[in-house]
């Protein structure tokens, strides 16, 4: 058990026992789930939420005037204002519910980036981008004669901020950047890139997707125009998400998508739209799990993101120690400032292969490119194993993990 300054001690055991798909045999051994960067598992409450919503009070929001609508518009809205306090928002308004980190920065690029940027205006975004912070920049720049430049990547993972800043012109309109890298985890100086950004009249998009769960998260602080991020990686459901944006420019944007909710009144002649946060969010939203996303942020919340970094940060030294110094490992990426994602090489054997015999072994890691073929390019590689621990893992799994490689050396070799 750590020393915390959380509400609650750090109990490893205890903080297991709340996620039951962890108990579990895959291929007759104990389940060691270290895919957590593509998706983290669900807390009891977060599954409670969600059954108790459809148990108890399922009912259309905002336009119910019974009691069952009241219910679920009031929980929805609470869940709001809880990712305001997460993200340290200025205000629920500036909230907006999407289906995930995808949606939020495909609503930026074809609302704010169709209304505002012109011809031969450019898009700065980074070499660690996953595909979801570069395709929908690549379809605006086809459609309206945009140019997109990417900040280089340095050998040991972290960007070349001295490029960046050269890079920048008065022709930049938008960077957009991660802030925490899904495939290397390098963290990035995304307050210093925001502000070079600003100086040089650039709006600025953070994909969050990886560092919410991680991190500690003040957009105000930021400053950051636009902040991503996905429920699903913070210990929320799937198929949602969110987008912050100040208030200013949500305000001056048209709506991405038409339908109900999203307006205030409508004649074939005319349509007139609603307020923030609703003029973004057309049809009926993800009501269970918005809901079911308060819960996920109360628990964070409750254990503290601090004491979980501070876990998570042991984790990734100890396993970067362990892998890191197996012959014929290649780790990629070692940035002095990182998640706990740990990309590695395994020097004459396929990063399929390594996949397929860990699983045999229960051993649950991503293989390939995670969505991130620049990354791979830049290192000259065609994937990576990657092992993303969350507040769940333990040391004893990563042992688990070095004697499943040292298995994948002795079959493969
Ligand atoms: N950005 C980063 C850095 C990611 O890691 C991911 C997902 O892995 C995404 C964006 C896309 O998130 P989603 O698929 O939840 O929309």
């Amino acid at each position: 058990m750590m020393t915390t300054t959380s509400t609650i001690p750090f109990d490893i055991e205890r903080i297991r026992a709340d996620f039951p798909i962890l108990d579990q045999e895959i291929n007759g051994r104990k389940l060691v789930y270290f895919d957590n960067a593509a998706t983290t598992q669900k807390p009891i409450p977060v599954i409670e939420a969600l059954m108790n919503y459809y148990r108890g009070y399922n009912a259309n929001i905002h336009r119910g005037i019974h009691t069952l609508a009241e219910k679920a518009t009031a929980d929805f809205e609470a869940s709001r204002r809880a990712v305001r306090d997460f993200l340290n928002a200025p205000s629920a308004e500036e909230i907006i519910f999407t289906s995930g980190t995808t949606m939020s920065i495909n609503l930026v690029a074809q609302t704010y980036g169709r209304h505002f940027l012109k011809e031969g205006d450019e898009i700065i975004i980074s070499g660690l981008e996953h595909h979801s912070n570069i395709v929908p920049w690549q379809m605006l720049a086809g459609e309206k004669g945009l140019t997109i430049r990417a900040i280089p990547v340095l050998e040991n993972g972290e960007l070349d901020l001295y490029t960046f800043e050269g890079m920048l012109s008065e022709r930049t309109k938008i960077v957009a950047v991660n802030h925490a890298s899904n495939s290397l985890g390098t963290v990035n100086p995304v307050k210093e890139i925001i502000a070079k950004a600003h100086a040089a009249g650039a709006v600025v998009l953070i994909d969050g997707a990886q560092a919410s769960s991680h991190l500690d998260i003040d957009v105000q602080d930021l400053d950051a125009d636009f902040y991503a991020l996905s429920a699903h990686k913070i210990y929320g459901p799937t198929g949602l998400g969110v987008l912050y944006g100040k208030r200013a420019l949500l305000e001056a944007m048209p709506p991405y998508m038409g339908g109900g909710e999203m307006i205030k009144e409508v004649t074939f002649e005319k349509t007139t739209y609603n307020d923030l946060p609703y003029k973004f969010e057309a049809g009926t939203p993800n009501i269970a799990d918005v809901v079911a996303l308060k819960a996920a942020i109360d628990y964070i919340t409750k254990i503290g993101k601090p004491n979980i970094a501070a876990y998570e940060h042991q984790l990734l030294q100890y396993a970067t120690e362990q892998i890191g110094q197996m012959d014929g490992i290649r780790l990629i990426g070692q940035a002095k400032e990182k998640i706990s994602v740990l990309s590695f090489v395994l020097e004459g054997v396929h990063h399929q292969d390594i996949g397929i015999i860990l699983d045999q072994q229960g051993i649950a890691v991503r293989t390939g490119h995670h969505c991130t073929q620049p990354v791979m390019d830049r290192f000259c590689i065609l994937g990576t194993t990657r092992a993303s621990f969350a507040m769940y893992n333990t040391m004893e799994e990563i042992d688990k993990l070095v004697a499943g490689l040292q298995r994948v050396k002795k079959l493969m070799a």
